[in-house]
């Protein structure tokens, strides 16, 4: 993510430049995805959308649709993890690609080190 100021009228500007730490890569709950997403990790990883989803997918905790499965028997980080980041940056889910922006939770800013950051500052 670049840098970028949430302009909305009737909401405090959101102020983040994403530190490619990964700390939101290990937050708790789902990654969702939409069928748009399926098909585009699917097709990045070179296999079939039967077979993205049977290793790599779970229900959601409301069982509403389908989230990227946790490593580690489902007590670590999302299953697309690696130390060098997300391994399907170019196509993560929506749901990455929105947050903070378009979704965020009460103290998201103390838990994201991007936040109120206008530049990228690898520690
Ligand atoms: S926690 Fe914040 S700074 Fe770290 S990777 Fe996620 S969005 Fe970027
Ligand atoms: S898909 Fe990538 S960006 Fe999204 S939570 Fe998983 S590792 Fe992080």
């Amino acid at each position: 993510m670049g840098d970028s100021v949430n302009s909305e009228s009737n909401q405090a500007p959101i102020v983040h430049t994403c530190q490619r730490c990964g700390a939101c890569c290990r937050w708790e709950g789902d990654v969702c995805l939409t069928d748009e997403d399926i098909t585009a990790i699917a097709n990045f990883l070179g296999i079939t959308e039967e077979a993205f989803i049977d290793k790599y997918c779970r229900l959601q905790r409301n069982r509403r649709g389908l989230s990227l499965i946790d490593a580690d028997n489902g007590n670590g980080p999302c299953c697309m993890l690696t130390d060098e980041g997300c391994r399907i940056q170019p196509v993560k889910p929506q749901q990455c690609k929105d947050f903070p922006y378009k979704w965020n939770f009460p103290g998201w800013e103390q838990r994201c080190p991007g936040a109120g950051k206008t530049s990228y500052s690898p520690s």
